[in-house]
């Protein structure tokens, strides 16, 4: 069969930050797939040269270490050749990153996760397929809203609070745990709220 060669490649993988290790071992498999995950990726396009982009995976799986199993707080990155006469602004290009790019990004981080795992006495841990349809709806607003820096919430792993302002006096530095999207359990800190004008 003849292989027609897409309009994106590509040129480089990295694992930019892993930290991966077991919490007490769960013997039961299905544990280990259910553990809840936090996922968040972002895409980063060269200023110079058009044609290349970046494209960051976070993942944290176990966040709060509550359950058995894994705790895993990996990133990942992968850059990209984009085929010249596909403009930033087409609908072809936007195409090419959330289901091209971002799927060849989590494919390889769920490779690097099994490998990884697999050298642990817990079972190894296959990442979920993801609804991309679904990723791709929730951030749609972040994607048009492009050079909008992304909010960073954060509690202490012993408290109830969330916070997402730097000059918020309570804003935890050490021991918290992130969480890129609008956390769903907790409390929204109130100062924060007030200096988010
Ligand atoms: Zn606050």
């Amino acid at each position: 069969m003849y292989i027609k060669r897409a309009k994106i490649q590509q040129t480089q993988f990295v694992v930019l930050k892993s930290i991966i290790y077991n919490i007490d071992h769960a013997e039961d498999t299905k544990s280990v797939s259910e553990l809840p995950i936090d996922f968040d990726y972002e895409f980063l396009e060269h200023k110079e040269i058009k044609t290349k982009i970046r494209v960051i995976l976070s993942i944290r799986i176990n966040q709060d270490k509550a359950k058995d199993g894994y705790f895993i707080d990996v990133q990942t990155g992968s850059e990209y050749e984009i085929s010249e006469d596909i403009s930033r602004t087409d609908k072809e290009y936007q195409g090419l990153l959330l289901y091209s790019a971002l799927p060849c990004l989590i494919n390889q981080t769920r490779l690097f996760l099994k490998t990884v795992t697999s050298h642990f006495p817990t079972k190894e841990y296959i990442l979920p397929m993801i609804d991309m349809l679904d990723l791709v709806k929730q951030k749609v607003g972040n994607f048009e809203a492009k050079g909008i820096k992304k909010r960073e919430y954060r509690k202490l792993k012993t408290g109830k609070t969330w916070h997402w302002r730097k000059d918020c006096s309570r804003y935890p530095h050490a021991n918290y745990i992130t969480s890129f999207s609008k956390p769903t359990t907790g409390k929204l800190c109130k100062v924060c709220e007030l200096k988010n004008i």
